[in-house]
């Protein structure tokens, strides 16, 4: 999918938004989501999406959206930092297919790395969900 296109609905994660799928949730506030990726590239890998939004990127995002978003991904990295203590963390985003994008609705991602432990493959690999939750507990109880 290009950079131009219409909004799906249907995407995965309106549907967790809506309650419609499970997700393993670690922060919620009236501007954002934070739930873990069950993909992870590395362990603590969390998601944060708008919570009222349409923009399938981040280009088309609001920008009255664009500030509270921003600051639920730093209030999110904080606590991935204080929980899991790693030695560096990736803050990312794509736009469109081409530049990595599978899921359009708009999305950051937060991924912790240990010196010496490779990146996983993106959206490769799904996760113990057993560990997910606790991964989640420890994260969600550092947020401040
Ligand atoms: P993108 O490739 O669009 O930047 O990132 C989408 C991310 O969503 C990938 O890292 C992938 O692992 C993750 N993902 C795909 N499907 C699901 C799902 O059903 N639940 C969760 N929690 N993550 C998903």
């Amino acid at each position: 999918m290009s950079l131009d296109g219409t909004y799906d609905a249907g995407n995965i994660f309106a549907k967790i938004l809506r309650g419609e799928m499970p997700a393993v949730r670690v922060y919620e506030d009236e501007h954002v989501l934070a739930f873990m990726d069950v993909f992870p590239q590395a362990k603590g890998h969390t998601l944060v999406i708008p919570k009222h939004s349409t923009a399938r990127n981040f280009l088309e995002e609001a920008p009255e959206i664009v500030g509270p978003l921003m600051l639920g991904v730093q209030r999110v990295a904080k606590a991935v930092r204080a929980a899991l203590k790693p030695d560096g963390l990736v803050i990312t985003q794509f736009n469109g297919a081409p530049a990595g994008q599978t899921v359009y609705h708009l999305h950051f991602h937060i991924i912790p790395r240990w010196e010496g432990v490779p990146l996983g493959r993106h959206a490769e690999g799904m996760a113990d969900m057993q560990e997910l939750k606790g991964l989640a507990e420890q994260i969600s109880a550092m947020i401040s």
